[in-house]
């Protein structure tokens, strides 16, 4: 494999492309195998594909590198949310946006529910609030930007008052980096023990593949250790060919995500203006908006209408999807009923105003 120390120094842009590949030999293959196997034979490094696969090694070198730390591939998004969760001791204490990812916010219900845990919501944009509210935590769960609702948290400003108040005392400190991207953010560089990311979002990028990954700060080995650990016991693995897939996703990235952003800024300002959007929220990065258009029907009626637009939930792919996200049961209650959340992909701007446009118009009055 590529030795990711020769290429520090590099922008993430380059990384994401270079990283990740088999050693520089004449005659090799310019891309790692799918290695499908479930075992390997005796006296070697690895013994079984539950402990490791070469195919996750090469994701998981790019996703370390991005990040600035030591990535662990899973399942899917949630199962590495599960698998931080997993590290809080029984009745131990976890707090977490009140508008985290409805799959997390579900995971900590249950598992409160169950009697394992207690949870402490907060304000995700509230410092002082979440800062109050980790005395005697175990893990403060972060999400920034939060989906759907595209809260930002100060995460830097977090750590520094959990700094000053607790000291070596404090939670560890966990950030959901979906929406942002490592190429927008690395949470690590601020000083969060570990990042989560849904990879089957912007990182794959085609909406063909589920994939997870905590990426670790190189000064927490030890939650490294644990949650590899996790991995391997409770079997939350992905596929080798869901690795792949993610992998490739991963080496246009830094285009797809140059370009859907730069489309969203547009969109953004131009539903700003738009007389039936009560309400836009937009961070000023990444490619992902939240608007409020005044009523439940009018959101439905909204997602109904669009034909570029894919009404379907999940987000970050190159096709532009649409959602009202009420339409989950499952959804925390104070997002509000009309928010329709938008994942802007790659098509082309005008086409994709067009038909936002006549999605939002109001019925056409009749000749
Ligand atoms: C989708 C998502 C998850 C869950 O990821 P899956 O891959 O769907 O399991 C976690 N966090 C955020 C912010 C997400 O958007």
């Amino acid at each position: 494999m590529t030795n990711a120390e020769e290429y520090d120094g590099l922008t993430a842009a380059t990384r994401a492309v270079a990283l990740g590949r088999p050693k520089r030999i004449a005659g090799a293959a310019v891309n790692v195998p799918v290695s499908f196997t479930s075992t390997y034979v005796a006296d070697g490094d690895v013994s079984y594909a539950r402990t490791s696969n070469p195919t996750w090694e090469a994701l998981e070198e790019v996703l370390g590198s991005l990040e600035g730390g030591s990535a662990r591939v899973f399942g899917s998004g949630l199962a590495a949310v599960s698998a931080v969760i997993s590290l809080v001791p029984v009745g131990g204490v976890v707090v977490a946006p009140r508008h985290a990812y409805n799959g997390t916010t579900g995971i900590l219900g249950e598992r409160s529910a169950a009697g394992a845990l207690t949870v402490r919501p907060v304000q995700a944009d509230d410092v002082e609030g979440i800062v109050a509210a980790c005395a005697g935590a175990d893990l403060l769960l972060l999400e920034s930007p939060t989906n759907p609702m595209m809260e930002l948290t100060d995460v830097p400003a977090v750590l520094r008052g959990l700094a000053d108040r607790y000291g070596d005392q404090r939670p560890v400190v966990v950030c959901d980096n979906t929406f942002a991207t490592p190429l927008v953010q690395q949470p690590l560089s601020w000083g969060v023990d570990a990042v989560i990311h849904s990879a089957t979002k912007y990182l794959a990028g085609h909406s063909d593949v589920l994939l997870g990954a905590v990426v670790v700060s190189p000064q927490r080995a030890d939650l490294a250790e644990r949650l590899h650990t996790h991995r391997t016991l409770h079997g939350a693995i992905p596929g080798p060919m869901e690795a792949w897939l993610v992998l490739r996703g991963i080496r246009t990235l830094s285009v797809r995500l140059e370009r859907a952003t730069a489309t969203a800024r547009v969109i953004a300002e131009r539903l700003r203006e738009h007389p039936v959007v009560v309400r836009v929220r937009y961070p000023g990065f990444g490619a992902m908006l939240s608007i409020e258009v005044g009523s439940e029907e009018a959101a439905e009626t909204v997602c109904a209408r669009t034909r570029l637009w894919m009404h379907s939930t999940s987000l970050g792919g190159v096709e532009s999807q649409i959602e009202r996200r009420r339409r989950h049961p499952l959804e925390v209650d104070t997002v509000p009923v009309d928010l329709i959340r938008l994942s802007v992909g790659i098509e082309d701007v005008e086409d994709l105003w067009a038909d936002l446009e006549q999605a939002l118009a109001p019925e056409a009055p009749a000749p």
